[in-house]
């Protein structure tokens, strides 16, 4: 099948109904409780490192039990599985030593989820589709990880292009339908991941459909690197991505503000695959199934989404209730749940990198430049949403101490702003004047604590 028709395909769909994603992998990982042995396999029996906790791994070592994981997915009502290589970068596989198999990893990852979307497929007559997966590696290419060195980047835009064009071309060779760019906190880590799928697509002449999914990492309504919703729109829809969204970090409930933001401004497809609630104090996950079912089903009625699914904490009981009868019959009732209708593009200039909209306000930024980043804003339009509005204007500037136990948020002029102290996942910024916990998100890739838990990346 072409990717022209595999595009085609989708669109149609999508324009019919609301699309269902799968649900976290990681969670069903956690639960096969499997050993260090478990994790190696026969293949990596010898490795000469620990790999507990490689959950792509498990692509070659135990594939399959990473199929009936999808296949579990795809039964519960999922039209679209994202592949097992959030990981599976060399990038992020270095911390296991295993960067010279990542191609592998993907290829095999897509193959897997192939299997499992045929195998589906055959059982019901319904078109499945497979997503491969890129996540954000473990490295950010605005943020500096130095406290004394505010210019040093652990990883470059380069480096990055050429990590994600290893993992793109072994999701493509395994059978990946679509790419997803998923768990973004760094636009610019993003970005290199569009540019090497960009020049992929050109070399082969393909037409990948690409999804795009951001993560907003606490009540502020940015990504970690600083950006809104609308400023993350601005620096990404020249890749014309098929969809356009948010998962991980929150609950639904606290998430929805973020998409009606973006649903309002993208003139593409809206996904939006949110945790399980916020983590608990152990950090699991506790909304129920049919709780999360009810708070998306109402993001359908708003006319907010397109795609919808699962991060952080999901499970096939969850995918199974937001895909199930009552939210499908809602979702045919198109009296109640009116299908969201892509807006039309208006062609005012807008630029990344400041947060609210200048172009409506007639005046203008240079973006990305830091140094506006210090004055206040004449403006601060928080969207049509119901968010407190940040006292404090964090921008692109974290970085972390020694130990990692703390981390300085920088405003004005450079000056630190916030100093937050962290306790367990959780953020405490009470010192820095924002009252408040905030919490992290331990995600399936160990996003803020290093490959090892240690300390913030
Ligand atoms: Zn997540």
């Amino acid at each position: 099948m072409s990717e022209k028709s595999v595009r085609s395909e989708f669109v149609s769909l999508i324009k019919q109904r609301i699309l269902v994603l799968d649900g976290a992998m990681g969670t069903m990982i956690q639960s096969l409780k499997l050993s260090e042995e478990g994790y190696r396999g026969a293949r990596f029996d010898a490795w000469n490192r620990e790999v507990r906790g490689n959950n792509d791994l498990l692509n070659l070592s135990r594939s399959d039990a990473v199929r009936d994981i999808h296949l579990a997915y795809f039964r519960a009502g999922a039209d679209i599985v994202s592949t097992n290589t959030f990981s599976s970068t060399s990038i992020a596989q270095a911390d296991y030593g295993m960067e010279g198999i990542a191609y592998e990893l993907n290829q095999a990852g897509a193959t897997l989820a192939r299997e499992a979307a045929a195998q589906a497929q055959k059982e019901d007559g319904r078109r499945r589709f497979v997503a491969g997966a890129l996540g954000p590696t473990n490295r950010t290419a605005s943020i500096s990880p130095d406290v004394a060195n505010p210019g040093f980047r652990a990883i470059t835009f380069d480096q990055l292009r050429t990590a994600y064009s290893e993992q793109a071309r072994g999701l493509i060779d395994g059978g990946a339908d679509l790419l997803l760019i998923e768990t973004i906190f760094d636009t610019l880590n993003a970005k290199a991941a569009i540019f090497a799928i960009s020049e992929i697509c050109e070399e082969r002449g393909l037409d990948i459909p690409v999804m795009i999914s951001g993560t907003i990492t606490d009540r502020s309504g940015r990504l970690l690197s600083g950006q809104t919703p609308g400023a993350l729109w601005n620096s990404v829809q020249h890749a014309n991505p098929v969809t356009i969204g948010f998962n991980c970090a929150l609950g639904a409930r606290e998430l929805r503000a973020h998409i009606a933001e973006l649903s309002r401004l993208a003139d593409t497809f809206v996904c939006a695959y949110p945790n399980a609630g916020l983590p608990n104090e152990f950090g699991y996950y506790d909304e129920s199934p049919a709780f999360m079912a009810d708070l998306l089903g109402e993001f359908a009625e708003a006319g907010l989404v397109n795609v919808v699914g699962g991060c952080c904490g999901t499970t096939p009981e969850h995918i199974a209730a937001i895909a199930g009868d009552s939210f499908r019959q809602c979702r045919r009732a198109h009296q109640r749940h009116r299908l969201r209708q892509v807006p039309q593009a208006d062609h005012c200039r807008r630029l990344r990198g400041w947060p609210f909209d200048r172009a409506r306000a007639g005046g203008e930024r240079r973006a990305g430049d830091r140094r506006q980043y210090g004055r206040r804003p004449a403006r601060f339009r928080a969207g049509d949403n119901d968010l407190p509005e940040p006292d404090c204007r964090r921008t692109g500037h974290r970085t972390r101490s020694g130990d990692g136990r703390f981390i300085k948020i920088c405003g004005d002029g450079g000056r630190p702003q916030v100093f937050a102290r962290q306790v367990g996942r959780q953020f405490d910024f009470t010192q820095g004047g924002r009252a408040g916990l905030y919490r992290t998100c331990p995600h399936r890739a160990s996003l803020w604590r290093g490959g090892r838990g240690d300390g913030i990346r």
